[in-house]
């Protein structure tokens, strides 16, 4: 390893970044990785091993950004790297069915308790997308259900009242979605089982879907209350309409059978993404074989993709998910448990308001001393304080998204020493605010 943890020059990154705006909208290929939210300019990686990533400044983090989400056992894991080696040296892409998707498909289908079959997709928005068209189809019903501060990814329809870095950027509903397609969404409040039931009375039989993340994952950490998802699975049923887990962040994140087997509620669909494709690009959607089958070829559904079921991605996705074991969970759950206390203790001795949301290896500090239940009060935090906080964590060394609204990821490999290096760093970040 080289570099020393923190970040102590940047001017590699500030040339680079310069050189990508020539030629790159924003000079990025994701909206937040630019920073602008938090007024720096972006950290340029070079490579990353295990729990740590190293920038072309010669600067070392620890990590706990993952890829945003799928890196769950840490950058070039060596199982992860030599299948894929492997699986390269016999040809990247064919088009043509492959043994590997099969497998995948058979891991995905024993794990998750609401899918029987599965499609593999390259992103999760793909996920998303396709289980909305599908649960259109299926019902016959044009509007969907989702929640205010929800990030489904960037199709037409789910980009209403979104979060993640439509919220880190403070944006309006994006321009280019028609007026007809917005006007068939409807967005209500997380946790608000009220708000549910009340836009079911007036729109139940034209509602396909819901779609809900189990865990909101951006609008920062936001667990669901008791009683909520069970609450989406009973008025759903009732009314005829699909509940829709998106599953792409929690997916293999929160437990081994997703968060579905966490809490005991089985949506109709599923969507996966992030740690199914192990740091490579994969979504997938799955769910009841009956209405799986609605989609082509066996149905009249279409959906397809030229480089679905990659053999790249399946390989890296399967061995991830291989390495993925009870113990792995337990020390997750543990390493994370450690994360929150020490925070807690370091914001109360810094006299900061602060609350930690975390729901196992998904932890959020807020800067507000109410309860962060859904996107309002996840809004309440003090942004102003969070970027200087940010700026203070990454001079410590410690690589968290640039967003209030945004989760810090444990991984596997990190190491009690990184918990606790961690600690360190915050309790200074905090009292340097
Ligand atoms: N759904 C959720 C819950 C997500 O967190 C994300 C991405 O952050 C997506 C969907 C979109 O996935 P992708 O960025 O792979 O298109």
């Amino acid at each position: 390893m080289s570099g020393n943890l923190g970040r102590h020059r940047d001017e590699h990154s500030r040339q680079a970044f310069e050189q990508a705006k020539k030629v790159l909208p924003g000079g990025v290929n994701s909206p937040v990785r630019a920073f602008k939210s938090v007024g720096l300019t972006p950290i340029y990686l070079d490579h990353g091993t295990g729990s740590r990533v190293f920038d072309i400044d010669g600067n070392q983090y620890i990590d706990y950004v993952g890829s945003w989400g799928p890196l769950i056992m840490g950058h070039a894991h060596p199982e992860v790297v030599s299948a894929l080696q492997e699986t390269a040296s016999k040809g990247t892409s064919f088009g043509a069915p492959t043994l590997l998707e099969t497998k995948m498909a058979e891991l995905v289908a024993e794990r998750v308790p609401s899918i029987d079959i599965v499609r593999m997709v390259n992103s999760g928005t793909e996920a998303t997308m396709s289980a909305i068209r599908l649960a259109r189809g299926y019902t016959g019903r044009s509007k969907i259900m989702k929640f205010e501060g929800s990030y489904h990814g960037h199709a037409d329809s789910l980009l209403i009242k979104a979060g993640s870095g439509v919220a880190t950027l403070g944006l309006p509903d994006s321009p280019g979605v028609p007026e007809g397609v917005a006007a068939n969404t409807i967005a209500v409040p997380y946790n608000d089982l009220a708000s549910v039931q009340l836009a079911f009375e007036r729109f139940g039989d034209e509602i396909a879907g819901v779609i809900v993340e189990p865990v909101a994952g951006n609008m920062g950490v936001v667990p669901p209350l008791p009683g909520f998802l069970e609450g989406l699975r009973e008025i759903t049923t009732r009314y005829g309409s699909l509940l829709i887990f998106d599953e792409v962040m929690t997916g293999f994140r929160v437990h081994i059978h997703c968060a579905q087997g966490r809490y005991g509620v089985t949506p109709d669909l599923t969507c996966l993404g992030k740690v199914i494709g192990g740091g490579l690009p994969v979504g997938a959607y799955g769910g009841k074989r009956e209405i799986m089958e609605q989609i082509a070829p066996t149905g009249p559904i279409y959906q397809a993709g030229t480089l679905s079921g990659n053999p790249l991605a399946m390989t890296a996705g399967y061995t991830t998910l291989s390495l993925l074991t009870p113990e792995i969970y337990d020390r997750l759950e543990r390493l994370s448990a450690r994360l929150e206390e020490g925070f807690t203790v370091n914001a109360q001795e810094a006299g900061i308001p602060c609350r930690i949301n975390r729901v196992g290896s998904m932890v959020c500090p807020f800067f507000t001393s109410d309860e962060v239940v859904n996107y309002d009060t996840a809004r309440s935090s003090d942004l102003e304080l969070f970027r200087r906080y940010f700026a203070a964590m990454i001079t410590e060394g410690i690589n968290i998204a640039p967003s209030q609204f945004e989760g810090m990821f444990v991984s596997g490999v990190h190491t009690e020493a990184d918990i606790e290096a961690t600690i360190e760093a915050h309790r200074r970040a905090l009292r340097s605010l």
